[in-house]
């Protein structure tokens, strides 16, 4: 069943906002999924908490068919994602593009078939042909549900109330069926690659693919509809700090320099609620190139990565990003001392 709720949206004038910013957005919830209608016929799907999905994704209507950006983090995610597809539009799904390789954005890839054909840029396809399974960010993420599940069995042993065990056994079958959900991850390749940019011009849409420079990978995409003036940035961009643990946080600000030259009036990032004002770039831009200036004058006074990571000061971001504490994440500056020491390429 279809249910429809129009979500007013107030268009105040700003500087950064634009009047072009839709008046009204329709909001459609489907069994697992809450699709965002923000534009005609394309709807930004973030999941409803039915089952993990974890990252956003960007369903893109044609004349004929469907283009879908990024797949969730298991192929049960992804055919739920089909699943709310279905809600609505009976067109078939032809096209997936994939913003980056990490595994909660592609594992769903497995769900759209042996015909679909599969968009992204070069490093993904190198990412997810070399040894996906042993990525540290991926081999971490494991380690983390498997952790959570033993936490959420341990707290139910625990647990005194009635009320208090129904729920940790709710949250607990929650990440136990994400947990088998993961045996049937087959990491699956793009079929088709970029370098620099691509256009698609199918079905009176233009669809264009960017890459701007290395950022949260060496491979992000960002997906622009220059006609609605949206664009997907995956996790090149969120509302705030990304994870930095396999990027490249000395050029990330000048890739989200080349972003901000597209024409945008709204930003749909691979996690988080999507945003028009364009300021959180720049301020996302200036914690990585304060970080990048902390990073190196610390382990030029001889520092070491971990005694970097507690000393560097970013606390002039506390207004816009709100970092209050002094310290940096270690596994961003362990990862810039090994870029600085030639390590990493
Ligand atoms: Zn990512």
């Amino acid at each position: 069943m279809r249910r429809v709720h129009l979500l007013c949206v107030l268009a105040a004038f700003s500087l950064t906002a634009s009047l072009n910013v839709a008046l009204a957005q329709e909001i459609i919830d489907t069994p697992t999924h809450r699709l965002e209608e923000v534009a005609e016929g394309i709807y930004f799907a973030t999941g409803n908490g039915a089952l993990y999905t974890m990252s956003n994704a960007l369903i893109i209507e044609r004349d004929e068919d469907v283009v879908v950006v990024d797949s969730h983090i298991t192929p049960a995610a992804g055919r739920a994602l089909l699943d709310s597809i279905r809600v609505v539009t009976s067109k078939p799904v032809t096209t997936l593009i994939n913003s980056h390789y990490h595994y909660d954005h592609a594992n769903g890839v497995p769900a759209f078939g042996p015909d679909i054909e599969i968009i992204g840029h070069e490093v993904t396809y190198e990412k997810l042909t070399a040894d996906p399974a042993n990525e540290h960010t991926y081999l971490s993420s494991l380690q983390r549900f498997d952790n959570t599940v033993a936490r959420l069995e341990q707290e139910l042993e625990n647990a005194s109330s009635t009320q208090e065990r129904q729920e940790l056994q709710e949250q607990l079958e929650f990440w136990q069926a994400h947990v088998s959900a993961q045996d049937e991850i087959v990491f699956t390749p793009p079929t088709t690659t970029l370098r620099d940019t691509l256009t698609l011009y199918r079905g009176g849409r233009e669809i264009q693919l960017h890459y701007f420079g290395r950022a949260h990978t060496g491979g992000d995409l960002a997906i622009y509809l220059p006609e609605e003036k949206i664009v997907f940035t995956g996790d090149m961009m969120l509302g705030g700090v990304s994870y930095m643990g396999d990027g490249y946080v000395t050029e990330w600000a000048d890739t989200l320099q080349a972003l901000k030259q597209l024409d945008f009036d709204l930003v749909l990032p691979g996690h988080g609620p999507g945003f028009s004002d364009r300021a959180r770039i720049d301020n996302v831009q200036a914690y990585y190139t304060d970080l990048t200036e902390e990073v190196r004058r610390l382990k030029g006074l001889g520092y070491s990565a971990e005694e970097a990571a507690t000393r560097a000061d970013l606390r002039q971001h506390a207004d816009t990003l709100g970092i209050t504490q002094l310290g940096a994440n270690l596994e961003a500056v362990q990862r810039m001392y090994d870029i600085m020491d030639g390590l990493i390429e």
